[in-house]
């Protein structure tokens, strides 16, 4: 996602740092270059132009032009304007006063609202939340089953009178159930069609008029792009809509959709999903997204992902062994099944500074295919290899790369990469046991 515009808008950049001065017709130049990018991240084409016209209108400017670096005000200029797309989007949900509260999700069949059903009621876990979810999609018996799978596996309770297909009295008795047994946040799973009909409006109407709901969240999928944003204007009129959901963000969609929504359709982005896992939600933060789409990556993600997989137990183990040297082989193997939990690869590098760049030249180069190998590489190792790397001589590497299924040059340029890391963290340790590595510790989340 945003991985073309990224590298487009970054290359703008670029030729612009290159100019001593700027003159508005270099600036005219850019802001070609910048428009041509954002239609073809399928942005849609009243907001580019706005866009286009807002940064002109400040860039073209006099005290700009004469600065010192014209080049980085105009990209102040274009982050100050594509945070003002969002609106006053704060991300998450906002605080409600009313108990329980109750959430509808809407949007078209196959966006993701029922996994996303599953990813918020895990999130409201986490926020220390007690939901209950229930199902109204009484067309497709399937839908239910698959958010009875969703909330078991979130460890929610899903609300599901066996037998009862009407709609509107399975969210009340959601509601009722809510009531009785204390849960303080009920979603209601809507169903979904593959068009919108008048059918699906009266029925969205019944469920509302049934149990009030303080949110009604649109779920969608990123990856068709304008036609999300239209559907949800849609929905905006006929039902109402609170906050979008963007899903499938992790896909091979441009941006547009989450460039436009809220200028658009006038309603904030609440979260963003990035996978099939019901991990994958985040609440959206403007902030971070134009962040990474000009290429200043985002740090703070990448820090609360870190936070979010590894505890401090094991941070605090980590940081011992690396101070006293102690590193081994298994550490290295666990260390790369904690990357691996934090998602692709991919993703995590697009959240560093300035690695958008370099994503683009490692293409293929390093993915997780390959951290499939190094882990397979390890695991060929006995306990002892592990925690010894010095036992690993010729005969022992060829024996493990015969039991690994790898070429004896990967095993040695493995066993070369880990020298180097432990060489590395050395430093690291010698850093951090000096003035100021607490921070350094802190800023990695070790
Ligand atoms: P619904 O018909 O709107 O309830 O959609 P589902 O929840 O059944 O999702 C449709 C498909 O999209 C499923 O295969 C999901 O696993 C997938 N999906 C949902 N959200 C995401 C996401 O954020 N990323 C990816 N890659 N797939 C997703």
């Amino acid at each position: 996602m945003f991985d073309s515009l990224s590298n487009r808008l970054q290359d703008v950049f670029a030729n612009l740092g290159r100019e001593v001065r700027l003159t508005p017709e270099t600036v005219e130049i850019a802001l070609r270059e910048i428009r041509m990018a954002l239609l073809e991240a399928d942005v849609n084409f009243k907001v580019v132009k706005a866009f286009v016209d807002k940064v002109r209108d400040r860039a073209v400017d006099a005290e700009v032009l004469k600065s010192l670096s014209p080049g980085q005000q105009v990209v102040r200029i274009v982050r100050d304007e594509m945070l003002a797309l969002f609106g006053d989007t704060q991300g998450g949900l906002p605080p409600v006063s009313a108990t329980p509260r109750v959430i509808l999700m809407l949007g078209l069949q196959g966006s993701g609202k029922t996994t996303t059903t599953g990813k918020l009621a895990k999130w409201l876990v986490k926020q220390g939340k007690h939901p209950i979810v229930v199902s109204t999609d009484v067309r497709r018996p399937a839908a239910i089953e698959q958010l009875n799978l969703v909330a078991k596996q979130a460890g929610v309770r899903a609300h599901d009178p066996a037998g009862n297909l009407d709609p509107v009295s399975r969210a009340s008795g959601a509601m009722q159930e809510a009531r009785t047994l204390g849960y303080d946040t009920i979603i209601v799973d809507t169903a979904g069609r593959l068009h919108i009909d008048d059918e699906l409006m009266v029925e969205l109407e019944a469920i509302k008029a049934a149990v009030q709901p303080t949110d009604q969240l649109y779920v969608a999928d990123a990856m068709t792009g304008q036609d999300a944003i239209k559907s949800a204007g849609e929905f905006n009129r006929r039902v109402g809509v609170t906050g979008v959901v963007l899903s499938k963000m992790d896909g091979d969609a441009r941006g547009g959709a989450a460039l436009s929504v809220v200028s658009v359709v006038g309603v904030p982005i609440a979260f963003t999903g990035s996978g099939e896992r019901l991990e994958d939600l985040e609440a959206f933060h403007p902030d971070r997204v134009v962040s990474r789409v000009l290429g200043m990556g985002d740090v703070l993600s990448l820090i609360e992902k870190a936070e979010s997989v590894v505890t401090q137990e094991d941070a605090a183990k980590l940081e011992k062994k690396i101070l006293e040297n102690d590193f081994t082989l298994e550490d290295f193997r666990e260390q790369l099944q904690t990357i691996k939990r934090m998602g692709p690869l991919e993703n995590i590098l697009g959240m560093l500074p300035g690695m958008g760049q370099i994503k683009q030249q490692m293409q293929g180069k390093i993915d997780d295919k390959q951290m499939a190998h190094v882990e397979a590489i390890i695991l060929s190792m006995t306990p002892r290899e592990r925690r010894n790397h010095q036992l690993l001589n010729g005969s022992r590497r060829r024996r493990i790369a015969r039991g690994s299924g790898r070429s004896v040059e990967e095993v040695n340029r493995l066993i070369k990469q880990f020298l180097d890391m432990k060489k590395m963290m050395k430093m690291m340790g010698g850093l951090a046991g000096g003035k100021g590595g607490g921070k350094l510790r802190k800023q990695f989340g070790m």
